[in-house]
């Protein structure tokens, strides 16, 4: 689960990490306002779910109120592209004006999920900035990491060791080996598989600051935190990935056109596999669980057919807990709903098998019934060629 950067830095301030001083607006006369609180020189910063803002003009320096209104009246007015949206962009409904902050030195520093260790990893680099990816690509050995382990946590001296690798010395160097140890505590307690400030900068006035900001908080854990839910913006996820969600169904967007529904997340992994292999694109990951219900089967069979670039329905259930024609019931369903004539070819197995694939082939629609998977994914494949 994402949220946005000011969210992002309350709770870093919270921590004893320091931030520039800023308010959100929702209005452009709101921007002018905080801008004109801010002394008139300011940066105004739309929130979105995603980076690269700086570079597609989603960071701006204002120099007076009237300027930083027009931006805002700019930004509230269309969707912001960002090498990290798609070509779709995502739209700004807050912004964050900040105090301008004369910045000496940038670095790039975050706490993220190794998953190969399955710890947390340290990195950082003096080379932050706006091209950190570059730099990881071009110059790895300029990229510092470390990784935690989780009895010990991170101990001061190896913050310390980062700190100076940074080129950090005297009291600079203290407080960043603080505010590494803040840092950590925030992933810990907050539950983050993802912290990172990027710029952390050094000032010219010689004070280190946080001048942007992410976290990511792990979906497993969200159920720990009570206040989570509520800092959600709805308006920065795909619809359908929202009602995914209230159904507890695990749905990713791809950029193919044929749309999968799958129980279970390993079985899912395989049918995308094996349609690739045949040369098809999946538009999409859906996995209904293990346990489906007929409900949740209608649920994801409605999600799939909103998306627009599905050309396609492939269905691979394996019927154990949950039997096929239960499944079959819930495809009809929702199809029916929608007088769906897309091609659908359906993969089963496991308990009832013969009435699923019965009630299918009598239900009108548009389908086939695949001999086993492999079958069935050349099927869907040549239906779309
Ligand atoms: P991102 O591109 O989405 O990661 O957005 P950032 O918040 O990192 O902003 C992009 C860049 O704007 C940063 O790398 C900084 O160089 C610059 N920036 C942001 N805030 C300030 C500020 O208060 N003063 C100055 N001089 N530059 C800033
Ligand atoms: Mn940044």
């Amino acid at each position: 689960m994402n949220i946005h950067e000011y969210q992002a830095k309350e709770i870093l301030s919270s921590y004893g990490i320091p931030i520039p001083r800023g308010r959100v607006a929702l209005t452009s006369d709101q921007v002018e306002r905080a801008a004109k609180m801010m002394g008139g020189r300011c940066v105004v910063k739309a929130q979105i779910y995603a980076g690269g803002r700086g570079k597609a003009g989603g960071v701006k320096l204002i120099h007076y109120p009237e300027q930083a209104q027009e931006y805002g009246k700019e930004l509230f007015g269309r969707n912001l592209v960002t090498s990290q949206t798609g070509p779709e962009g995502l739209k700004v409904r807050r912004i964050l004006v900040e105090e301008a902050v004369e910045i000496a030195r940038e670095f790039y520093l975050s706490i993220t999920l190794d998953r190969e260790s399955s710890r947390y990893v340290l990195i950082a680099s003096a080379e932050g900035g706006m091209d950190i990816e570059e730099v990881a690509h071009k110059s790895p050995e300029k990229i510092l990491t470390l990784i935690i382990d989780p009895l010990g946590g991170l101990r001061p001296y190896q913050a310390r060791k980062i700190a100076l690798e940074l080129g950090l010395f005297g009291t600079v160097c203290e407080d960043c080996v603080e505010l590494i140890m803040n840092l950590y505590r925030v992933c810990q307690e907050k539950d983050c598989s993802l912290v990172e400030i990027n710029p952390l900068v050094v000032t010219k006035a010689g004070w280190l600051m946080a001048m942007d900001a992410k976290i990511t908080f792990d979906d497993n854990a969200v159920y720990r935190h009570r206040e989570y839910p509520d800092m959600m913006d709805y308006s920065q996820l795909d619809p359908l990935e929202i009602n995914a969600g209230k159904y507890d169904l695990a749905y990713i967007k791809l950029t193919g056109s044929i749309g999968c529904l799958v129980n279970g997340a390993g079985l899912a992994m395989a049918t995308l596999d094996v349609l690739k292999e045949c040369g098809g694109e999946p538009a999409n990951f859906l996995d209904v669980g293990g346990g489906a219900t007929r409900e949740k089967v209608a649920e994801a069979f409605r999600i799939i057919l909103q998306d627009k670039d599905v050309k396609g329905i492939f269905v691979n259930i394996f019927g154990g807990i949950m039997r096929c024609d239960v499944i079959a019931h819930g495809i009809i369903e929702a199809a029916g709903e929608v007088h769906c004539t897309l091609p659908i070819v359906v993969r089963m197995d496991g308990s009832k098998v013969e009435e699923g694939k019965q009630l299918l082939s009598e239900s009108g629609l548009n389908v086939q019934v695949g001999v086993n998977l492999g079958d069935a994914a050349a099927r869907i494949v040549q239906m779309l060629g």
